[in-house]
């Protein structure tokens, strides 16, 4: 007797026809048949079951504040920053908390469960790391909020950048980041990614890093974020996040660089949404696209996970807490559109982005933690052309939102009455 299972399933990797029973929380069999019954069965009728989404970079300090105090009327990174920063002095915590938690609230319903997000230490007031503590904890028993300590103005470039991160992590802020390529000089971006990899070795703590988000191909502080990685032996713990300048940089030299990448173990997080959106402004035609190079890198071995970066804040005006929403702008933007390429899309919005953010009990085998999904698609390619809706979300074996499946009414003479567009509006073989 089991608290729950949920039968005739597919998974990720192919497998159809497939049960899944929970017990105490966590998955205890997945099976193609199990005979035992359970307190409640969900029928996912050949949809696809997968573990939560996760989203590996975010901005949750700032999410849902598009218009405070005014809107981005150019639409450029630099007038978002300079939006942020008027905003930044003025919000409160009780503002910075109540928009994080109506973001969680939208995250849930799109099955995603675990969440990195950066938060800016650079207003010495440190609210936004109040703020964002208090959500951590708030959230916990739904959703995993893993925190950056980010230096948004700059570690050595703004006033206190030094001092209001080392506070930012002695109040609990669990990751050290950074964003070399805003320092005032190259050098101090080198000095400064050298600085943070130092206080995450002192301190045991992972790092992850704003690197290189620029066309500029001299931009090249992921060679030093690699290099110290090795150093300080924190191989596998460090994150190098956008990487755009990759985009741009000579062939050749990328050619050293990725076996460097690939030494350090660097995780990789493109932002799919946000790169094409902000990257190549300064191009006329031909424009670049601005996103680091995902197939090279995914063919050297490196991790790579996708972050959804923001979702309606002084950067970017759109998003919908939906990581296939992200996954279906990296198939576009970095060509990946073969059948292995999905797939492999689909695991850098699951699977490697929980290596990123070193979730343990993830996935879908027997004793992983009964965290899932069912999606209204029947398999990965499905899911990333129509971004469907997301019929269950569990939580340690727990139902904790369901969306009804999206279902078009047709009122047409000698037509369907209604079509379901991932099971009837598909190629017939
Ligand atoms: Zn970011």
């Amino acid at each position: 007797m089991f608290d729950l299972i949920i039968r005739n399933a597919n998974l990720a990797d192919g497998r159809s026809g497939i049960d899944i029973a929970i017990s105490g929380g966590m998955i205890a069999a997945v099976e193609r048949r199990i005979e035992a019954t359970a307190g409640t069965e969900i029928d996912a009728t050949g949809r696809l079951v997968t573990p939560p989404f996760v989203d590996p970079h975010f901005h949750m300090d700032a999410t849902l504040s598009l218009g405070l105090p005014r809107m981005n009327v150019s639409g450029t990174l630099l007038e978002g920053i300079t939006l942020w920063g008027e905003l930044r002095p003025v919000a409160t915590r009780e503002e910075l908390v109540e928009r994080a938690l109506r973001y969680c609230d939208l995250a849930v319903t799109q099955g995603l469960l675990f969440i990195r997000s950066h938060v800016d230490t650079s207003d010495p007031r440190l609210v936004t790391v109040e703020a964002l503590l208090e959500v951590k904890a708030r959230v916990k028993p739904y959703i995993d909020l893993q925190l950056v300590a980010f230096p948004q103005d700059g570690y050595y470039r703004a006033r206190d950048g030094v001092s209001a991160l080392t506070r930012a992590l002695d109040m609990g802020v669990d990751i050290v980041g950074g964003i070399p390529h805003f320092e005032r000089t190259m050098e101090d971006g080198r000095l400064s990614v050298e600085a943070l990899c130092r206080i995450a070795a002192e301190r045991g703590l992972p790092v992850d890093m704003h690197c290189d988000e620029t066309d500029d191909p001299m931009s090249r502080h992921i060679e030093t974020l690699a290099a110290e990685t090795v150093r300080h032996g924190l191989q596998g713990r460090v994150a190098g996040s956008h990487l755009t300048s990759m985009h741009s940089m000579d062939n050749y030299y990328v050619s050293k660089l990725i076996p460097l990448m690939a030494e350090a173990q660097i995780n990789v997080i493109p932002n799919p949404l946000i790169n094409i959106m902000l990257q190549g402004r300064h191009d006329s035609y031909p424009k670049r696209r601005g996103m680091t190079r995902v197939r090279e890198l995914m063919d050297a071995g490196l991790n790579v996970s996708f972050g959804h970066d923001c979702v309606m804040d002084p950067w970017y005006s759109m998003g919908s807490g939906d990581m296939l929403e992200v996954g279906h702008m990296a198939i576009h933007v970095a060509q990946m559109a073969g059948v292995e390429d999905k797939k492999k899309i689909f695991d850098a919005l699951t699977v490697n982005s929980a290596r990123t953010m070193g979730l343990e009990g993830y996935g879908l085998d027997k004793g992983c933690k009964a965290d899932l999904v069912i999606l209204q698609a029947a398999d990965p390619q499905e899911a990333l052309r129509l971004k469907p809706n997301r019929l269950a979300v569990i939580k340690a074996g727990q139902v904790i939102a369901r969306t009804a499946p999206r279902i078009g009414e047709l009122f047409l003479a000698g037509r369907p009455d209604a079509i379901d567009g991932g099971r009837d509006y598909v190629p017939r073989l």
